[in-house]
Formats: C-alpha cells, sequence, structure tokens
C-alpha cells in the first residue's frame, strides 16, 4: 500500500495542481473524433464486413463508434457499403442530406467507391456522383482492419477539423458541386 511519503516529489517549477493548455478547436476535435456514431447504408457483400468490423472480435466500440444510427439526425458518419444501383442515388443524397453538421463520408469497397466490377447502365459508378466522400476504402469486399482502418481516418479529419470549416467559402463551393445549399 503507497503512503503519502512514497510519492515522488515533482520537479522545482512544475509543483502545484498543474494546469491543461490546448485550444478549443483540439477540445472539440477530440470529443467529436472518439464519439462518431455511425450510420451504415449497406446494400451488399460489403455490408456483411462492416457487421463482422462491429462483432466482437474486431470491436468498432473501440473507438466511440458502438452506437450505430439508423436515423440520419443522430449520425455522424454515413458508411456506404455495397453496390448502389442509379435508382437508389438520390436516396443516399436523401439520407445525407438530413444528417446534421459535422458530417463525413466512408464509401467501403469497390461498388461504393467507383461502381467495382458492376460497369453497367443501372449502377452507379461511385457515390461521389452524388455525395462529397471523405475517405474511400479500397478492396471487394474490404476486411474489417480496412473499415476500421477508414473509420480512423475519418478520427483524424474531425481532431484536425477547425470549428468554421463548414462555414468556409471552400467547402459551400464543395456542397454547391453537388447542388446543395
Ligand atoms: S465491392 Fe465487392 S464485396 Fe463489396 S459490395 Fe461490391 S461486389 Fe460486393
Amino acid at each position: 500500500m503507497s503512503t503519502e511519503k512514497d510519492i515522488i516529489k515533482m520537479p522545482p517549477g512544475v509543483e502545484g495542481p498543474g494546469f491543461f493548455a490546448t485550444s478549443l478547436d483540439k477540445a472539440v476535435g477530440l470529443a467529436r473524433a472518439n464519439s462518431l456514431w455511425p450510420l451504415p447504408f449497406a446494400t451488399s457483400c460489403c455490408g456483411i464486413e462492416f457487421m463482422a468490423t462491429m462483432g466482437s472480435n474486431y470491436d468498432l466500440a473501440r473507438f466511440g463508434s458502438e452506437r450505430i444510427s439508423f436515423s440520419p439526425r443522430q449520425a455522424d458518419v454515413l458508411l456506404v457499403a455495397g453496390t448502389i444501383a442509379k435508382k437508389m442515388g438520390p436516396v443516399v443524397k436523401q439520407v445525407y442530406l438530413q444528417m446534421a453538421e459535422p458530417r463525413w463520408v466512408i464509401a467501403i469497397g469497390a461498388c461504393a467507391s467507383s461502381g467495382g466490377i458492376f460497369d453497367t447502365y443501372s449502377v452507379l459508378q461511385g457515390i461521389d456522383k452524388v455525395i462529397p466522400v471523405d475517405v474511400y476504402v479500397p478492396g471487394c469486399p474490404p476486411r474489417p482492419e480496412q473499415i476500421i482502418d477508414g473509420v480512423m481516418k475519418v478520427q483524424e479529419l474531425a481532431k484536425n477539423e477547425t470549428r468554421d470549416r463548414r462555414n468556409s467559402a471552400e467547402y459551400k463551393a464543395l456542397l454547391a458541386t453537388y447542388g446543395i445549399d
């Protein structure tokens, strides 16, 4: 059992209760990055890999993302996993529009990223045709480790994002290219 006399003396100049210096942006970024609520938009095989990512072997909860949100207004990250037919494009966009800022998007797998092997008249050749994408996860299908890597990339984006980025002219211009006000 340790006693007070066992506690190592602080070096001169740093004694006392101490303090923690940071900026508000960094504190907010840290909180956001470690509590990203995912909305899985899974349409086919890649969705199964996402299910594995949520399971106990890979356990996305370790990253603060165990709270799956099927309501867009309570979600932070849209994970599109699977083939998106052109008819589904407007639905993906509708879900994206219902999410509150700041929101991020991950395209999981070749289909969501580029249409994958389905270079056909009916398949959207990448969800970035209808919404902006922050992270692309390659693979057909990607392994859960890759999906986790994608989530960690979004964590980095969230950590380093300034509070006024979403009001910036650059971000508004990006949304305008998708016809979003
Ligand atoms: S990328 Fe491959 S595994 Fe993923 S949805 Fe497309 S065909 Fe299926």
